[in-house]
């Protein structure tokens, strides 16, 4: 199997219809050698991705085994010996190499390679039946039953499915037939003979290949069916981790997200020896927003401000949540003191141009925040004390300022005693 087709291989996985469907025809205790359209499509690609290289040994051990027979050629029928020599290598060696060699470099489909096998076989055959009918030579009897060998391999190694098994081993049938007819020494007792033991030979090589097939059908489904269970584990998955990463009301990341997503920034400064800036915010007498409005109305004016944050971030790695009740926290990895005092500006303006009506605001009449910033190096921090948690305590009393010296602005903890920007 090539490096390629292992990989596809390996990607497999089925699509909901599909597992549906496996899991309908497990669930009915199918054992057959079809399936219905769709599931019989995902079949063949995934035999057929599997293989085409194998086949290839197969073809060249087979290739080699027949011209074996060079010696039986020269010792049983010595008067066919040059047309077997003309047949062996000359026709059937150089057609059975091509079709390996294009097999290995440019995958057929899998009928189509089914076919190319069907026919190296039936070949084989007929240079076999060629060879003994044509013979005066007395081996000529014992050397027919090489056409045994052929059904055993054709429906056995080769894996031709049943359903060209069966019509390729009534061709060597007929072929055997023929062959007895044509030659000379054959006589009725001998011909029976030979005819019964090929006929039995395709019979059983038949039902073993019908067995092998249905066993690979039924695998196959099974382990169909366990991929799409496996994925829609992950998908599941994947979505309980984006729910229980999301605040269900305002949809942006919660405090868990949050507090994870820190510990991570966290790390990668402390390694890289970079800034963190941190703003935390607060929605100005939201309590009387609430008492005014209605919890419904400030559970939407909660979506619209967290939507106003978000949208004044710029870089993907900076991260927007909410922290809890009307307090929501930005993190802005490898961002300095002043470029966040810029960030916390923007956002301001952001929330100032929702223009939320709010009737009870002491300012404006309008819903506003206050921002507190601190920014800190974790490589430059004590390296014992220093935590993620010091740098929300800073922005929090940094908040806390902001509020106590009249709100609707932002403090820095950089500066610590001056209000550092106050909105207009
Ligand atoms: P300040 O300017 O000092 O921040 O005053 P405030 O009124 O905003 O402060 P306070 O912390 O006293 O009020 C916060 C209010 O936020 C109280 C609470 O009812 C409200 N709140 C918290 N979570 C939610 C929520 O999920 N939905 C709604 N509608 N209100 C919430
Ligand atoms: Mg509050
Ligand atoms: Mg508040």
């Amino acid at each position: 199997m090539s490096m390629e087709m292992e990989k596809k291989h390996a990607r497999y996985v089925p699509s909901p219809e599909t597992l549906a469907e496996s899991e309908r025809l497990l669930a009915k205790g199918y054992r057959g050698l079809t399936f219905p359209k769709s599931l019989e499509r995902d079949y063949q690609h995934f035999i057929g991705s599997r293989r085409p290289k194998m086949s290839t040994y197969k073809g060249i051990v087979g290739i080699v085994m027949f011209n074996l027979f060079l010696i039986c050629d020269y010792m049983l029928l010595p008067d066919m010996w040059h047309t077997a020599l003309r047949l062996r290598l000359g026709v059937f060696t150089p057609v059975a190499v091509t079709l390996a060699v294009w097999m290995a470099l440019k995958p057929p489909t899998l009928r189509v390679m089914k076919l190319y096998v069907a026919m190296a076989c039936l070949l084989n055959a007929s240079i076999i039946v060629w060879l003994f009918s044509g013979s005066q030579a007395p081996g000529a009897v014992v050397y027919q039953s090489g056409l045994l060998l052929v059904v055993i391999g054709m429906n056995t190694m080769l894996q031709l499915n049943f359903s060209y098994g069966l019509p390729a081993s009534v061709a060597v049938l007929v072929f055997q037939a023929c062959g007895l007819w044509r030659s000379p020494l054959m006589d009725n007792a001998t011909g029976v003979y030979s005819m019964l033991v090929l006929l039995c030979t395709v019979v059983m090589s038949l039902i073993a290949s019908y067995m092998l097939e249905r066993d690979r059908r039924f695998a196959w489904l099974v382990e169909s069916r366990e991929r799409g269970r496996n994925q829609e584990l992950v998908v599941a998955n994947r979505e309980l981790q984006a729910l229980s990463n999301k605040d269900a009301l305002t949809g942006i990341p919660n405090r868990r997200h949050f507090d994870e997503s820190m510990a991570q920034v966290w790390a990668t400064a402390k390694a890289g020896a970079k800034p963190v800036s941190l703003l935390m915010m607060d929605i100005d007498h939201f309590k009387s927003y609430n008492d005014h409005y209605g919890h419904l109305g400030g559970d939407e004016c909660l979506r619209r401000v967290a939507g106003g944050i978000q949208s004044a971030l710029r870089r993907a790695s900076d991260l927007a949540a909410r922290y809890g009740g009307e307090e929501f926290v930005v993190v802005l990895p490898d961002t300095a003191a002043l470029d966040a005092l810029h960030v916390a500006e923007r956002i301001q303006q952001s929330v100032d141009a929702l223009r939320l009506t709010h009737e009870k605001s002491p300012f404006f009449k309008r819903v506003t925040i206050s921002i507190g910033v601190a920014t800190l190096r974790p490589a430059d921090a004590d390296p014992d004390a220093s935590e993620p948690a010091d740098l929300v305590r800073a922005a929090d009393a940094a908040l806390y300022r902001a509020k106590s010296e009249g709100r609707h602005r932002i403090c820095s903890a950089e500066s610590a005693g001056d209000a550092d920007v106050v909105a207009a």
